[in-house]
Formats: C-alpha cells, structure tokens, sequence
C-alpha cells in the first residue's frame, strides 16, 4: 500500500492581503514551497471587489501613485508582473485629486510631477510661491531619508531612526504658511492616512504624498486584478492556495518552540518550517497564544491604538448621467481637514473622497461612484457581535439595517453638494461599514490602516518582521506603512529575513 506523503511547506502565509502575496510570490520565485491560507473566498483583503448589476466596485484600493516608468512602484510591479499584465488608467495630469470646500466655489487641484505641482499650486496662491516650493522640497526630502523607496538597500532596517517620525506633519505645514486654504490642499487628501493632527508623523504624509504626485493612477477593472494575477502567478510557481478557510489555531513543537502547524477552521493541520502572519498582530497573538511570547510585547501590542474605521457608498446611477471623472474628488465641510476624523455623530459626514471605478467598458459616462469618509467604531458597537461575509452568510440585526440605510441617505444628502441631481439618478446603493471591514479583514474596529502612527511616541507602533518565536513573521500595512507601496515595501522587508537583500532588489531593479 502506497503510504501518503505529508507535504511540508517551506512557507506557510497566513492571509492572502497584498502582503502576504507579495511574499509569497516572492519566495515561490525563489524556488522555496509556499501555501497561502485565506479566510476569505477572495484572494487580496483590502484589494477585494465586489460587483452589483455587473457593475464592479473596488472596496479598499481606490487609486495607486508611483506607476510612471522609472518611479519605484513601477518597478516593484515589474518584478512581480503586474505592469505587463495588468491595465492601469493614468489620472488627470493637471488634476488628479480635486479639493472643494463648503462655502468656496473655487476647486483646487494636486497635478502630477513636482513641477506641474508646484507650478498648478501657484497659480492658485500666487503669494505662497516660497511655502509650495519648500513643501514641494520637503517632501522629497524625507523621502530620501527611506532608501528602500528608491530601491536602494538600507544598512539599518530600524526605519524608526528617521527624524521624520518625530514631526507632525499638521505643524510643519502649519509651520510653512498662514494661509488655511492653502495647509488645507495641501493636506487636503489626509483620508489616506486617517490625518490626525496630534498623531500623524511628517513621514507618513510625505510617503504617500509623494507617491501620488510622482503619478496617479487606477486599476483598470478593479484592484483585485492584482489580488488574482498574484495568484495565478504563485500557482504557477507551484505555491498552494487555501481560500475559505481561517487559521484558528497553531501547534508548537515543544522542543524547539517553534510552531509546527496551523490548524484550519475545516479541521485541517498546514505544516511548514516558517510561518508568516499577514494579519493584524493582535489577532495573531490570539491564535499563536499569548503564553509565546514576552508580556511586554503583548501589552503593547493590546494597548495599540486602532485607526479610524470607514463607511463607504456604492452607487450605480443611470446611464449617461454622469460624467466619467478622471481624478478623485475631496469634499469638505470643515474649516480645517484635520478636523474631520473627529467629527460628531451629528454632524456626520463632513468630508467625502468620490472614487469613480474605472473599466474597459466604461464610456465617457460612468454608472459607478464609490464615496468614502470616516467612520468611528462606536457608531457600529451595537450590533459588535454579528459577523457577515459572503463565507459566513449570517443576517445582521434589522435594527443595524434601519441604521445603515440612515447613514446611506445621509451620505447622499451630503453629495447632493457636488452633484445636485444625484437622487433622480441612482439605480442601486450599497454600503459598507466598519463592521464590515472588520469582518472582511479582520482588523481590530473595522481600521482602515491597521495602527494609528503617533509621532509623539514612533516605538509605540513599531512591528518588525521577526518576532519572538524563530519560524514566525511578521507582514503586511501593521509592519512599516500602509497602502500599496508601504505594504510592497513590507514585503520586501519580510522576504529580507530569508534572502539576500541586495541580490533580491537588483532583480527588482533588473526587471523589465
Ligand atoms: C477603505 C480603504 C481604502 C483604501 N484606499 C487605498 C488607496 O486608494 N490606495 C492605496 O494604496 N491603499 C489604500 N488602502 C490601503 C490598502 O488597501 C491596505 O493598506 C493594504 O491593501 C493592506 O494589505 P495587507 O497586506 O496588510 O493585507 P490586508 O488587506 O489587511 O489583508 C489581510 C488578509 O488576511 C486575511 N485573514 C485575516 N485573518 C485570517 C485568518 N485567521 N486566517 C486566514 N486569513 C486571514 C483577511 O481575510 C485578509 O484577506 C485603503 C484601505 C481601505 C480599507
């Protein structure tokens, strides 16, 4: 009788987010054996879409910077093949975010290329040349300060070193003018981060800014064109994939300490010689077990404070009612945009991001807005209990239905600011809220991303790749920064730990 080989992977990946893809791809690329475990039926967490009327809506990623030829994320791309196989939709150069406010009737415009910038900002503030030229600098200084956005090795992975951590990112703006309109365009697209003004470190502004005016673009019929070429490729370099089913546990070899196995929600054991966690930490924690690892980490890691959570709309509008817009619009019922994140329930929503999908088929009409403002946790801390996602197919409560569809005519209410006759013309709304990303994701209060960075205290958020337990890592937004290009870079960091960091970025830097 034929005896059944157990099959022992080199890697297992916990969470098929972009992080754990990335390093999956990676690896595989490098000849090791990989699994990826995902509860999910979608490969990509925050890439994931869904699709209403055959009309496709993007969840997490809305627009990536960074995708010019010769910018770095164009050729972290490359190396992964997602430039050659993938379509993406450059923005308007001249306006590829677009910043209203209520009561001013002017809209203000973030062009693409520093100069174009610079040049775009000026004409609008033409007494402010000196504050736009040194913010315009700045930024590209502290980019500077991360040598792995340019691709080049770093001698210190300790990313915490940099002096930009320890810089508000609201007072050195404040610092460069007193003019409002002005510090607030120039932080006017802070919902990418969750911009909190006595939180947000100078370096996570910069970062992200920085990406975006390098270059704008969309993915062309979704993010999840990532999620699933990823996917194919990690096939195709004989990596396993497990979707619908969570990692509920781990099993430890009690001699050498190190986890032998993660157990799966449909009862099956995935045994590897490393494990790498592409999930929240503190999640991780509970399914390793905190008996693992030092106390102090567990503390710390309980006492991280979550991001801001989101409610996001999805409407589908009548055919050619609307124009397609090809930038992404920021709207404003605040004085100042820091304010935003601490909007009072009654108040809600005072800022909207409009994201408008784009794919083959759309014309010069969209049937498609995705709209996107904050959302705190405690809105939703009624119906905490209830969990739903296309696998786990409960009924939330009737009562956190009623609440929603409160929430989804309040949002349109506010639109109506921007598109006056947008009630006529919507033939489909649906939403989502902080529980479900939460659920989706599993991030601790629905965050949008992950840990809230505070530049009063850098350590308090700092993750690394290794953690206490020698087979187990750590990747993904909680590690260095969120988005597209922090987590890329994270994986980068993580894959750093198993392969020659130089060899590995020169095949990056080699890929065409
Ligand atoms: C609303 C929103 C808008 C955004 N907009 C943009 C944007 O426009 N541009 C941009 O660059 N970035 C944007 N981001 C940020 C970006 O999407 C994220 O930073 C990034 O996708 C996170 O990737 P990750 O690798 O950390 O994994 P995540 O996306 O967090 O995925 C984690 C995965 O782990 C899985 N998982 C969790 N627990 C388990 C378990 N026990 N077993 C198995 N699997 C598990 C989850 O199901 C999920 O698939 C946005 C995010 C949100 C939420």
């Amino acid at each position: 009788m034929k005896i059944k080989e157990e099959i022992k992977y080199d890697f297992a990946i916990v969470g098929s987010g972009l992080g754990g893809l990335q390093c999956a791809y990676i690896l595989a690329q490098e000849g090791y054996k990989v699994v990826i475990i995902e509860k999910n039926r979608q490969l990509g967490g925050s890439l994931q879409v869904f699709s209403r009327n055959k009309h496709i809506f993007d969840t997490g990623v809305h627009y990536i910077g960074g995708l010019d030829e010769g910018q770095n994320l164009n050729q972290f791309f490359k190396y992964f093949g997602i430039m050659q196989n993938i379509d993406f939709k450059k923005l308007d150069n001249d306006g590829f975010d677009q910043f209203k406010f209520k009561g001013d009737d002017k809209t203000y415009y973030h062009g693409q290329g520093f100069e174009n910038f610079e040049n775009i900002l000026i004409k609008d503030f033409p007494d402010e040349q000196e504050a736009i030229k040194a913010y315009s600098k700045k930024i590209r200084d502290v980019v500077e300060d991360f040598p792995l956005y340019n691709l080049e090795p770093e001698l210190n992975l300790d990313y915490y070193n940099s002096e930009y951590h320890r810089i508000s990112a609201y007072e050195y703006i404040k610092s460069l003018t007193d003019n409002e309109t002005l510090q607030n365009v120039l932080a006017g697209s802070n919902l990418l981060y969750g911009g909190s003004a006595g939180e947000t470190p100078l370096y996570m502004h910069a970062l992200i800014a920085n990406s975006y005016i390098e270059s704008a673009y969309r993915c062309v019929g979704g993010g999840s064109k990532i999620a699933v070429h990823l996917g194919k490729q990690i096939r195709h370099k004989n990596g396993k994939i497990i979707t619908n089913n969570a990692v509920v546990s781990c099993n430890f070899n009690t001699e050498t300490k190190e986890i032998s196995s993660v157990k799966l929600a449909q009862g099956e054991e995935i045994k590897a010689e490393k494990f790498i966690f592409n999930i929240a930490p503190k999640e991780m924690i509970r399914l390793v077990g905190a008996d693992k690892f030092k106390k102090a980490f567990v503390n710390r890691v309980n006492k991280q404070k979550p991001g801001i959570s989101s409610f996001s709309l999805h409407l589908t509008v009548k055919d050619k009612s609307i124009k397609y817009p090809n930038y992404n619009l920021y709207y404003f019922d605040e004085k100042n945009v820091w304010d935003s994140i601490n909007y009072e329930e009654k108040n809600w929503p005072t800022c909207a991001l409009v994201c408008v999908p784009y794919s083959k088929s759309t014309t010069e009409f969209t049937q498609v807005i995705s709209v996107l403002t904050y959302m705190k946790f405690e809105e939703v801390a009624a119906w905490k209990n209830s969990v739903k996602t296309d696998a786990i197919k409960n009924k939330r409560d009737k009562s956190y239905l009623e609440w929603k569809k409160e929430k989804e005519d309040k949002m349109i209410d506010f639109l109506e600011d921007i598109y006056p006759d947008i009630k006529s013309q919507i033939v489909n709304v649906e939403s989502s809220t902080p529980l479900t990303y939460r659920d989706y994701i599993g991030n601790d209060h629905g965050a949008m991303y992950g840990i809230v960075k505070d530049y009063n205290n850098p350590l308090k958020s700092f993750m690394n790749a290794r953690t206490r337990i020698p087979n187990l890592f750590l990747t993904g937004q909680y590690l260095n920064l969120h988005g597209v290009l922090g987590v890329t870079i994270s994986a980068f960091i993580t894959c750093f730990e198993f392969i020659n960091k130089e060899k590995l970025l020169e095949k990056v830097k080699q890929a065409k």
